[in-house]
């Protein structure tokens, strides 16, 4: 067996402690004689994963008593959808725009409301966070929506916007659980667990109580109210059990790590070592502004198109794979999730040394 360093930004690199772990429970987990693949979710056996994860989970990020931990499907481009359905009471919300994921959500919100785009940075390819200090807010905006962190752009707010009292609402699919948050600063956080805690297919949305209701827009389906999930505890339906069960490893992997604190630290080594190379190198270089960076995905480029695809081609002979840019970006990103080893970091800044030696 040989596992590669793996930089995609998602599907992304678990834990090997989580899916050797995994592998051992496959055919029979705790003794049930069979795969948590196989089980009901209406089980003992499940019944004890998904509170566990739950219960660990809040632990991790401190969720206060007044949030509701929902464990739903259908990726976090379902959320773009359902915020607005559960959310827009007055039509009316604000929209930060930072990238392809926020313009999609704002693209989406337009469908059942006015939603406003009260700051962007696409002047500059989305290379930086607008100041979102002092943003016309429409009065009746029933919540400000940001993309924490920018995936594509590799851009993170390092500061919550001044929502003037409004609700937040955060879309944190690519930091999740990588550094500590405040729950109580935001109305909804939520994300796809593909990009830093689990497999693809659930996603977990963190809602304050008093934001689930049964006044939807008309004609929200059945599945897309929170306050469905909410009450059945997301056992409504038959949920992602597979996933939940291998996200509940992770929450215990990080829990063992020392928690979100100690993720932080790492992460900003971690970062530190691929950032400091960056800003020294002849042919390397960083595409976002310094002080808005984000510490899981880094994007750079050598400014020649041909070199950067011998560059991607030679790296992933060398076994660091999925270094490509996104195709809208083009050039390199590295994504150093979590569970991105310090060592896979250290290697790929030593093999883009001996490249830029070759290359120069
Ligand atoms: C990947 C990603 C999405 C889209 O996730 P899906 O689960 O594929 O819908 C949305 N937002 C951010 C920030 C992402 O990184």
């Amino acid at each position: 067996m040989s596992r590669v360093y793996n930089f995609s930004a998602g599907p992304a690199v678990l834990p090997e402690e989580v899916l050797k772990e995994a592998a051992a429970e496959m055919l029979d987990y705790k003794g049930t004689g069979m795969s948590v693949m196989e089980m009901s979710h209406r089980s003992k056996a499940f019944d004890e994963i998904i509170k566990t994860a739950e219960a660990d989970l809040r632990e991790i990020m401190n969720i206060p008593d007044n949030y509701k931990v929902l464990f739903l499907q259908g990726g976090a481009s379902q959320q773009f959808a359902m915020i607005p359905m559960n959310l827009m009471k007055n039509k009316k919300a604000a929209y930060i725009i930072t990238g392809q994921w926020a313009k999609k959500a704002y693209q989406e919100a337009k469908m059942y409301g006015d939603a406003v785009e009260v700051a962007s940075s696409a002047d500059k390819t989305f290379s930086y966070i607008p100041d979102c200090s002092d943003l016309d807010i429409p009065e009746d905006a029933d919540y400000v929506y940001i993309c924490e962190n920018n995936t594509i752009y590799g851009t993170k707010f390092k500061e919550l916007p001044n929502t003037k009292g409004h609700t937040l609402v955060a879309d944190i699919s690519s930091c999740f659980l990588s550094e500590p948050v405040d729950v109580s600063k935001y109305g909804v956080i939520y994300g796809g667990v593909q990009k830093n805690v689990g497999p693809a297919g659930v996603v977990i949305a963190i809602v304050r109580e008093d934001l689930i209701t049964e006044d939807t827009l008309p004609g929200t389906p059945t599945m897309l109210k929170y306050k469905t999930h909410a009450d059945a505890e997301s056992l409504y339906n038959t949920p992602p059990c597979y996933g939940i069960y291998i996200c509940g490893k992770v929450f215990k992997w990080i829990k063992n790590m020392g928690g979100l604190e100690s993720m932080k630290e790492l992460n900003e080594k971690k970062a530190k070592i691929l950032y400091d190379f960056l800003d020294q190198s002849q042919l390397f270089s960083g595409t976002v502004v310094a002080k808005d960076r984000s510490l899981m995905n880094v994007p750079f480029i050598t400014g020649n198109d041909e070199v950067d695809a011998k560059f991607i081609k030679e790296a992933k002979a060398a076994g660091f794979e999925n270094l490509k840019g996104h195709r809208s970006v083009g050039g390199m990103r590295a994504s150093i999730y979590n569970a991105m080893p310090m060592e896979g970091v250290e290697k790929l800044v030593d093999f883009m040394k001996k490249f830029e030696e070759e290359n120069k």
